[in-house]
């Protein structure tokens, strides 16, 4: 398993749902966590790792992992706040984005069992990020024209280069 950079193309498709979690998908998972943990990343969605199907991982400082498969958004709030987001998938550039401030999301966990999250603050923001990767979305397209010019810009000077 092997982390993919933009520009490459499975960044940009919609992900398909699972259908079954199979232990080849809970060991897909695994290895997930694992290469999130290496890199030092606090989510990582399948499309990041050439997968285009619908889960991510997310997993806050000292904290277990948690695995959503097949997640959809019931709640988001009106209220928005504003961080700075770095990609596993853009490494070396990071901008701030605006986003609702909290969010209520349901999935699958690994066992699959469905389970209702209620976020705030940092993880409300790392769900939102990697929710958006499976819809192809990048936090770029988040920010203006101007911004995301110059962070590309950026990105074409420190890019991996495969
Ligand atoms: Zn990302």
């Amino acid at each position: 398993m092997e982390l993919v950079y933009y520009p490459h193309e499975i960044l940009r498709q919609t992900t398909q749902p699972v259908d079954s979690i199979s232990s080849e998908l809970k060991d897909f998972l695994k290895e997930m966590v694992q290469i999130m943990d290496k890199n030092r990343g606090v989510g990582l969605a399948a499309p990041q790792v050439g997968n285009s199907q619908r889960f991510f991982v997310a997993k806050l400082q000292n904290e277990e992992p948690l695995f959503f498969i097949n997640p959809e958004v019931l709640y988001t709030s009106l209220e928005k706040n504003i961080y700075e987001e770095g990609c596993l998938s853009l490494p070396g550039v990071w901008a701030e984005v605006k986003r609702p401030a909290a969010i209520t999301i349901q999935a699958l966990n690994l066992k699959g069992k469905v389970f209702r999250l209620e976020a705030d603050g940092f993880l409300a923001r790392v769900i939102q990020h990697e929710l958006d990767h499976l819809n192809g979305i990048l936090f770029f397209d988040h920010l203006s024209e101007k911004k995301r010019e110059l962070l590309l810009e950026a990105y074409q000077k420190v890019r991996p280069s495969k």
